[in-house]
């Protein structure tokens, strides 16, 4: 089976009548969740086909529409999705596929995970904390493997460092842990892009440490960044900055570790979008986070398919209907007008997906269930719209 509790897309877990082997605590949690929750409109519980009907009353009468998430649907239901927003004129807001922009436009240079588990020496953890956001990272390929060129596993063939805004889980096995400041994250770039270039770094820092920390970058035969989401905000271009000085002197990779387990396959299929021949490539009605588009303050309507929106963003900054598609309850599911439940990828709903390093992973069924998944409920909308 394949746990779709993050976008390591773990492909040996197997389920048996005493729970999962091999799935880390969060694919576990995920795999054998039980909190669903029940169609509804405006907090009162409706059916299925009432929930369906009233969301596409909604949808009919946006005049700002916008579609947010995404990254927790399989391939298949995120085409769909792409659809009902072309027909609707809905703009699709991804959160945290920039780095994925980056790769898939050539902007920096990327790997597989079996890369990382075969050649990689230097790893740097960069504003992300992998042991609790993609557990299994760490034994299956970035750290503890031997692999072909790193028959030694961590012990003495790689040197694992993190750079974070706080000193994380991940910080406490590696090697080496930068904690920088969030108000000087840029400081701390720059002065590792001066040390990197044999300059003394002019920053409050600690100057000797900096030195130290690009000297090992500068020896690495194979390094590998994994950005998180603490690295995707401001300080995203200095990251490419950043890793076109690395490629100066050594060999480096970059790869988003990012929630949602198929946030590169929607990243991918904005992008064929958007390249499309007739396309003006300004991202028409469709964006990903970052780009242009309005804010999620103006639209009237906000369709969150597979993803939280009030536990990122403050309420006080959504102002139009919601409609939530999610196979648990959240917190957003808590407050939105139209509750539609549908079944999750991986569990009881089967596709394909992306795994974070480009790799289409088919998932099977685990489990059958009544649920319709969300690429029916998506086609359901469609026709009636
Ligand atoms: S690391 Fe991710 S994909 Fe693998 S078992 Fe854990 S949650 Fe599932």
């Amino acid at each position: 089976m394949v746990c779709t509790g993050c976008a390591l897309l773990c492909d040996d877990v197997e389920i048996g009548e005493n729970g999962c082997r091999h799935a880390c605590r969060i694919g576990d949690a995920h795999i054998t969740s039980t909190n669903q929750i029940d169609p509804m409109v405006n907090q009162s519980p409706v059916d299925m086909d009432a929930a369906i009907k009233s969301a596409a009353e909604i949808l009919v009468s946006a005049e700002k529409p916008v579609f947010v998430g995404f990254g927790n649907s399989v391939t298949e239901a995120q085409a769909t999705g792409i659809e009902l927003a072309e027909k609707v004129g809905a703009e699709i807001k991804t959160f945290h596929t920039d780095i994925f922009d980056d790769i898939l436009d050539g902007r920096v240079k990327t790997c597989t995970l079996p890369e990382v588990r075969d050649y990689a020496d230097v790893i740097i953890f960069l504003g992300c904390d992998p042991m609790n956001t993609h557990p299994r990272l760490l034994s299956r390929y970035a750290y503890y493997p031997r692999g072909e060129k790193r028959q030694h596993g961590w012990e003495e063939d790689r040197t694992a460092i993190t750079i974070d805004l706080r000193f994380s889980h991940t910080a406490s096995i590696c090697k080496e842990a930068y904690t920088i400041d969030p108000n000087r994250q840029i400081e701390f770039m720059d002065a590792l892009m001066d040390a990197l270039s044999n300059k003394v770094p002019k920053t409050t820092y600690d100057k000797k440490r900096i030195l130290k920390l690009a000297g090992t970058l500068k020896k690495a035969e194979f390094g590998v960044i994994f950005a998180g989401t603490g690295a995707s905000a401001p300080p995203r271009d200095a990251i490419i900055r950043l890793m076109d000085r690395l490629n100066e002197s050594s060999d480096f990779r970059l790869l988003p570790l990012a929630p949602g387990y198929n946030l590169r396959s929607i990243a991918e299929q904005l992008r064929q979008l958007h390249n499309r021949p007739g396309d003006d490539g300004d991202g028409g009605s469709d964006s990903s986070s970052g780009g242009s588009g309005m804010d999620l303050h103006e639209a009237d309507c906000i369709l969150c398919l597979g993803f939280d929106l009030m536990n990122s963003l403050p309420a006080h900054g959504i102002n139009g209907k919601m409609i939530v598609i999610d196979p648990n309850e959240t917190l957003t599911s808590r407050y939105a007008d139209v509750v539609i439940p549908c079944a999750a990828g991986g569990i009881d709903c089967a596709g394909s997906a992306v795994r974070m390093d480009g790799e289409t992973v088919e998932i099977p069924l685990i489990r059958e269930s009544e649920r319709l998944s969300d690429g029916a409920i998506l086609k359901q909308l469609l026709e009636v719209v």
